[in-house]
C-alpha cells in the first residue's frame, strides 16, 4: 500500500514531465475506478491544459484548468507517464493520451484506486477537512501533544488514523515509533511532551528519508516511470520479526494492532 513518501515520489516523478502539457482524449476502460459518471469525467478532462501536479495526504491532485484530477492509488495503483510506443500494460484502468504523443496511464491490479474530477472550490473544502500534514511546519511536539490528550488508543493505530495526521501508514508508523524509542502500545494520551517532540522528529526524518530513497517497495509500488523504491533494504524493524534490533540486538517482536502487523523491540521502545 503506497504510503506518504511513495505519492510523494510519484508526483515529484510526474510533475516536470507533466505540467504545461494538454490532454487530447481520455480512454476510461474501468469505468468502476472513476467517480461518477464516465462520460461525464471523460469530457471535463478532454483537450485540456494540465497544470501543477500536487499531493495532499495520500492523493495525488493534478490540476486540470478550473478543476483538479484527484487520483488515489488505493492498494495497487500506478500513475505513469508513458511514450506513444510503450506496449500499453496490462490490467489498464484509464488512458489519458496526452497531445504531445505522450500518455499518462493508470494501471490498477486490484482496482481499490479512484480518480476524482471536482472543482477547486469543492477539492479545497475536502483537503481542509483532513489532517495534519506530517512535513508540514504545522506538524509540531506542541501540536502531537494536544492533539493526543485523553486518548486511550495506543500510539501507533493512532498515529496511523488519517483524520489526525495524514500519510503515515503501517510501515512509517513503526519505524518511527522504533526511532523515537516510544513503545507502539503505549496510550497516545500518556505521551508526555518530551516523547511527543522525539515522535514528530522521527516520523519527519523516517518519511523524508524513504523520499530520499524513492520510496518503499515491498510487493506492488512503482514510481513514475516503473522504478521500484529504494527504502526497503533501509528499514530497521518493518517485518524483521526474531531479527536483532539495529540499536541493542535484542530479537523484534511482532504483535498485531488494529488487524495490523507492528513490529517493535521490547527493550529499547518504552
Ligand atoms: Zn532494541
Amino acid at each position: 500500500v503506497p504510503e506518504l513518501p511513495e505519492v510523494e515520489t510519484i508526483v515529484r516523478g510526474l510533475s516536470p514531465g507533466l505540467t504545461g502539457t494538454r490532454i487530447g482524449s481520455v480512454a476510461v476502460i474501468r469505468p468502476d475506478l472513476v467517480a461518477g459518471d464516465a462520460v461525464a469525467f471523460t469530457d471535463a478532462l478532454s483537450g485540456r491544459p494540465v497544470g501543477a501536479v500536487t499531493r495532499r495526504a495520500k492523493n495525488i491532485v493534478i490540476a486540470v484548468d478550473g478543476d483538479v484530477l484527484v487520483v488515489n492509488l488505493g492498494m495497487t495503483g500506478r500513475l505513469m507517464l508513458s511514450d506513444a510506443d510503450a506496449p500499453l500494460p496490462s490490467h489498464l484502468g484509464v488512458r489519458f493520451d496526452l497531445e504531445d504523443g505522450r500518455r499518462l496511464l493508470y494501471q490498477d491490479v486490484r482496482r481499490f484506486g479512484r480518480l476524482e474530477v471536482m472543482d477547486r472550490v469543492a477539492w479545497q473544502v475536502r483537503a481542509d477537512a483532513m489532517g495534519v500534514e506530517p512535513l508540514s511546519d504545522a506538524f509540531d511536539g506542541s501540536l502531537l501533544h494536544r492533539l493526543t490528550r485523553g486518548s486511550r488508543s495506543p500510539i501507533k493505530p493512532w498515529l496511523m488514523d488519517q483524520r489526525r495526521v495524514v500519510g503515515v501508514g503501517n510501515i512509517y508508523a513503526s519505524e518511527a515509533l522504533h526511532r523515537a524509542g516510544i513503545n507502539p502500545r503505549r496510550a497516545a494520551g500518556s505521551l508526555s511532551r518530551q516523547r511527543a517532540d522525539r515522535l514528530v522528529r522521527a516520523v519527519r526524518e523516517v518519511l523524508s528519508e524513504a523520499i530520499e530513497f524513492r520510496g518503499t517497495t515491498l510487493l506492488d509500488y512503482r514510481d513514475a516511470s516503473g522504478g521500484r523504491g529504494g527504502f526497503a533494504e533501509r528499514l530497521r524493524v518493518y517485518d524483521r520479526e526474531g531479527e536483532p534490533c539495529r540499536r541493542c540486538t535484542h530479537p523484534l517482536r511482532r504483535i498485531v494492532q488494529g488487524g495490523r502487523s507492528t513490529f517493535y523491540c521490547t527493550r529499547c521502545q518504552r
